[in-house]
């Protein structure tokens, strides 16, 4: 069965690689001191690993793969049925519960699916190789249980300008070279979640491309050791909070993300994975579909949001106005919008279709709906929760005073409110509030919201173009008889 334990997991990542984090080369990252800050996104991914292997949770976190009929991480599984869509949707709120925070694997997962299709497409108008191809790679991926990112955002340059007018031809990944063994690319990718702990990524371009943009409509699997790759590990706040000596500061000290800058100087990519080579008309649609599908994938905030939602509601607890009704209307308010953005995240999966290709995909509109949603209530809620919380998430003193002789008997005296939690304890839940709020949660449980699988605007226009305003304009006029 290939699944991977996860430790197994974990010993495959220590690779070297050319990674650079505050001004330092770290190429074997999990022997430097730093490896303290990269660590709670390994435990994070590690947990994928975990999940799969116990009883309780495998119906959720596995399938049986269509490709080699052997059981699979659902991660390298290519959607079968609607059922399938909404199992997805399931692992992702379940793991958002486990970890608080965002569990990267799902970025290659909704590349995988798209590409699956698009490159079955391709094939059927321009007589490739390209579906073939995508399903030989990804059977590997799913034999080795291997964890693989997806790329899609360039740096853009000036985005007033389009990829070949730029000043610097580098702003979108391009192809550089092309000889009888593959081809040479250049460029950069940026919020590139995970990136450090997969061990491939699959690489999309990130809009529709026109003519004279040929060489940048590329799409290709790559490993993420490669030479000419390299990553700059992205900063997060408080990070270095990590590299104290003790837990409690942190917030979630147990879990967290990792985002990174990767350069692709000069990588060369063979033939075999190659999943696209300059078909410009097949861009669009693949960056829609990616994208639909990650927007689906944001179920994972309502994961998330259960866990702020038990924080808020343990904190009224533990300051005796658990029963106060206007701090039982706020938790209500929290359930609303947390299960209102579950509502989109079903809904979008269990509206969706089967493609030429065999393989299901959700709705486009009501992915995009469910992402705009969490562009927004993330933000609602955590204003709640702070709410509820009080002040003392952004005035608390450090753990550092809570253990000093001299004050932690003052702060103990002071700070102790009922049989609820222990002061300790308290400071815990605190500072864990205080990671979602502030950002802490790596990266930002309100920021990821907002911009994450694309930013609001890019929801309204795909929301713009599948709202058939039209369709409803000639309702009205059939209801009232008008011509
Ligand atoms: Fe998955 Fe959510 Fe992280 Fe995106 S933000 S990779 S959907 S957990
Ligand atoms: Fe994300």
């Amino acid at each position: 069965m290939p699944l991977k334990t996860p430790e197994e997991y974990e010993e495959s990542i220590k690779r070297e690689v050319n990674l650079y984090m505050f001004g330092e080369k770290i190429s074997r990252f999990w022997e430097h001191p730093y490896y303290q800050i990269i660590k709670p996104s390994i435990t994070t991914t590690k947990k994928i690993y975990e999940l799969a292997l116990i009883d309780e949770y495998k119906d959720i976190m596995t399938t049986t793969s269509h490709l080699t009929g052997e059981i699979i991480n659902r991660f390298t599984s290519i959607h079968q049925s609607i059922e399938d869509l909404l199992k997805k949707v399931e692992m992702q709120r379940l793991l958002g519960q486990k970890t608080a925070c965002c569990f990267q694997r799902c970025v290659g997962y909704d590349a995988a699916n798209a590409l699956y299709s698009v490159t079955y497409e391709i094939d059927q108008k321009y007589d490739t190789k390209y579906h073939m191809r995508f399903k030989q790679y990804w059977k590997e991926v799913q034999k080795h249980d291997l964890f693989v990112a997806g790329s899609m955002t360039d740096p853009k340059g000036d985005r007033g300008k389009r990829p070949k007018d730029q000043q610097d031809p580098d702003a979108f990944l391009h192809i550089v070279e092309e000889n009888d063994k593959g081809i040479i690319v250049r460029g950069a990718k940026v919020h590139q979640t995970g990136f450090l702990n997969s061990h491939r990524a699959l690489v999309m371009p990130t809009l529709a491309m026109r003519e004279g943009e040929e060489d940048y409509a590329v799409s290709f699997g790559i490993d993420t050791n490669v030479k000419g790759l390299t990553m700059i590990y992205g900063r997060q706040a408080s990070d270095k909070r990590k590299l104290e000596e003790g837990k409690i500061d942190v917030g979630n000290f147990k879990y967290g993300g990792q985002e990174l800058f990767v350069i692709f100087d000069n990588c060369f990519i063979p033939h075999q994975h190659i999943f696209m080579n300059k078909e410009i008309d097949f861009t669009g649609e693949l960056v829609n579909r990616f994208a639909g599908y990650h927007r689906q994938s944001y179920a994972c905030k309502t994961g998330v949001g259960d866990v702020l939602i038990g924080a808020a509601a343990l904190s009224a607890q533990s300051l005796g106005v658990a029963n106060t009704s206007h701090i039982k209307e706020k938790l209500i308010e929290m359930i609303h919008l947390n299960e209102t953005l579950w509502c989109s995240a079903v809904a979008c999966s269990a509206k969706g279709f089967k493609r030429p290709a065999g393989n299901y995909e959700m709705d486009m509109l009501l992915a995009n709906v469910n992402k705009q949603n969490v562009t927004r209530f993330p933000y609602e809620l955590v204003r709640l929760a702070e709410d509820i919380a009080g002040g003392i998430i952004c005035t608390l003193p450090s753990e550092s005073d809570l253990k000093n002789p001299d004050t932690s008997k003052l702060l103990e005296k002071y700070l102790s409110t009922n049989s609820i939690l222990p002061t300790e304890d308290r400071f815990r839940l605190i500072r864990f509030i205080e990671s979602f709020a502030m950002g802490l949660t790596s990266p930002s449980y309100r920021t990821e919201s907002l911009h994450g699988a694309g930013s609001p605007q890019a929801q309204r226009i795909m929301i713009a173009r599948q709202g058939e305003l039209e369709k409803k304009i000639n309702l009205v006029k059939e209801i009232l008889d008008m011509k």
